[in-house]
């Protein structure tokens, strides 16, 4: 089996792409998002669990760190 590379990268918000390893809706956020090394193909966070556990974990810290920082001082 191939190995299955994952990153983080900044989301441009435009696209709403199936996930690109298991073909189900993803429900992408603005900011950073899992996607495919080397593309711009969405990974859902189901899939990233398997493959990239702690980059999971990072993006539920940003975005928890973010509604943290929006209910603290407003929209940015
Ligand atoms: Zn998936």
């Amino acid at each position: 089996m191939k190995k299955v590379v994952l990153v983080v990268k900044d989301n441009n918000c435009a696209s709403n792409d199936p996930c690109a390893l298991c073909g189900k809706r993803t429900d992408p956020s603005c900011g950073p998002e899992l996607f495919l090394e080397g593309t711009w193909s969405l990974v859902c966070h189901e899939c990233g669990e398997k493959h990239a556990p702690g980059l999971v974990r990072l993006l539920d810290l940003a975005r928890n760190a973010e509604e943290y920082y929006l209910a603290q001082w407003g929209t940015h």
